[in-house]
């Protein structure tokens, strides 16, 4: 077997050592497993590791043995977010209430990967339900972040981040409403995707905000997310959000492409309230390097992004208390036993769920309830529509958008989980795009000086996905190395 050096190992790299026989594909999750050995218990990222990952391999084996012509993701090693159904494995959501939960059917992107051969060696942690920006509001543990195990991968997606940043898998899938993928991108030196709404399936994405929900890849390279996202992107006659995506777009490489700076999110001169230092340079860092590369560059303003926090955080809400009220112990998971019907839910789901979803379905009853519905939930639709028409108004001017992912680095666990309002704001940079439904990516942008990765952020017109992978494939080659 040849020596293979797993850190320099990206989709197509792996792609043509199994299709020249270099490596089978047993041998290539025998490499994961074993680093899976070694260090998941000291990250925590897996809750769950298949037991049927060599059998999963050995399938591919045989057809590469019968000379069958072999996709791109065949026999490459995925990990998948614990709320992505795979048929018959059980799929929790990072919650107790799902614990012992089978999945039924396979997910639409599951489908997608079936079809190419994709591999899944397990299910990785999360926030519960998705719900946060540490994996600390898992119901199973927290995950460590790979590059300092007392701080978090960042989440809710930590999990996928931590396995793919500690070579636990190849790639891995996870999924974002706010931020989750981009978020624990930036923690763990790795790119994530944010598809445009629409564009992937939610067909067996266990949903947190349906309106905001999508599923993306966290990978090592943009070429990596471009592979993963071509696969599993597509029109779905089951999901009726989904749309098949028509791309037009201008290229990155042409003289006169406009990377947009919105004020909002990062004054380039002023005073910047809440952002570190480190994010603060490195972010100055990589403009710099993007103008040497003959990228023109343009503060914008989008003067809505002032009120994305606040409005995500009715929009969501009020979402995930009507997703979560289907879990009263009659058809999923965990059922507790009362006097009454009545006591049966309450028990259920007072056992079932933790701190963060409870607060977040209570905030949500509220916002809908009949005398608030319009003062709270009406007026953030209509945030959602201004942000929408900013946006469109802006990418007349420019031809994508930039900001920092995170307003730090990652922080220490324990640091924040006694101030839900400080983990909301962590969201600040991100969830714009959730609202609003466009494209985003988060690339690696360079350490802090304390060792720590910190992320750039792309963002870019619907369905203009090329645009991110065309920018990031310039970036990975001027901007910041880790
Ligand atoms: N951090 C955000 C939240 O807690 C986003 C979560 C997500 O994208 N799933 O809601």
């Amino acid at each position: 077997m040849t020596k293979i050096n797993l850190a320099e190992l990206n989709i197509k790299k792996a792609h043509e050592l199994l299709r020249g026989g270099e490596i089978s594909a047993r041998e290539l999750v025998d490499f994961y497993l074993e680093n899976i050995k070694r260090h998941d218990k000291n990250i925590h990222a897996y809750l769950e590791v298949f037991d049927d990952v060599f059998e999963q391999a050995e399938a591919v084996d045989k057809k590469i043995k019968l000379g069958k012509e072999l996709p791109l993701l065949a026999g490459i090693p995925l990990a998948v977010k614990d709320l992505i159904l795979i048929k018959s494995k059980k799929c929790s959501a990072g919650s107790k209430i799902l614990e012992n939960f089978n999945a039924p059917y396979s997910a639409a992107v599951i489908e997608k990967l079936d079809n190419q051969g994709a591999v899944y060696l397990g299910r990785t942690n999360m926030d519960e339900f998705a719900m946060g920006v540490s994996t600390e509001y898992s119901a199973f543990g927290p995950t460590k972040n790979p590059y300092d195990l007392k701080r978090v991968p960042g989440g809710s997606s930590g999990g996928s981040a931590a396995a793919v940043a500690q070579q636990e898998c190849l790639a891995a899938l996870g999924s974002d409403t706010g931020g989750s993928i981009r978020q624990p991108a930036s923690f763990c030196g790795l790119v994530g995707l944010k598809p445009t709404y629409g564009s992937v399936s939610r067909r067996g994405l266990i949903a947190m905000a349906s309106s905001l929900d999508q599923i993306g890849p966290l990978t090592k390279t943009v070429e990596d997310a471009e592979i993963i996202f071509g696969a599993i992107k597509g029109k779905d006659p089951l999901d009726s959000t989904s749309v098949g995506n028509p791309i037009s777009h201008k290229s990155a490489t042409k003289s006169d492409f406009v990377v947009g700076v919105p004020k909002e999110f990062f004054n380039m001169e002023g005073e910047n309230k809440g952002i570190s230092e480190d994010v603060i340079k490195n972010t100055k860092k990589a403009i710099n390097n993007l103008k040497t590369r003959g990228f023109k560059i343009k503060e914008v303003s989008i003067p809505s992004l002032n009120y994305v926090v606040e409005t995500y955080y009715i929009i969501m809400p009020a979402e995930v208390s009507t997703n979560l009220a289907r879990y009263d112990g009659v058809k999923y998971g965990l059922a507790k036993k009362g006097k009454t019907l009545l006591e049966d839910y309450l028990k259920t789901r007072r056992a079932g769920f933790g701190d963060e979803p409870r607060r977040r379905i209570l905030l949500g009853n509220y916002v809908l309830s009949s005398g608030y519905y319009d003062a709270f939930y009406g007026r953030a639709r209509r945030a959602v529509s201004a942000m929408k028409n900013d946006f469109k108004k802006v990418f007349s001017e420019v031809d994508i958008l930039l900001s920092p992912t995170t307003p730090t680095s990652a922080f220490k666990i324990g640091e924040k989980t006694g101030n839900p309002v400080e983990m909301y704001l962590a969201d600040i940079f991100t969830c714009g795009a959730n609202l609003a439904g466009l494209p985003a990516i988060s690339l690696p942008n360079g350490l802090s000086e304390n060792g720590l990765p910190i992320g750039l952020q792309f963002i870019a017109p619907w369905f203009e996905e090329e645009k991110l992978f065309e920018t990031g494939k310039v970036f990975e080659k001027c901007g910041l190395q880790i």
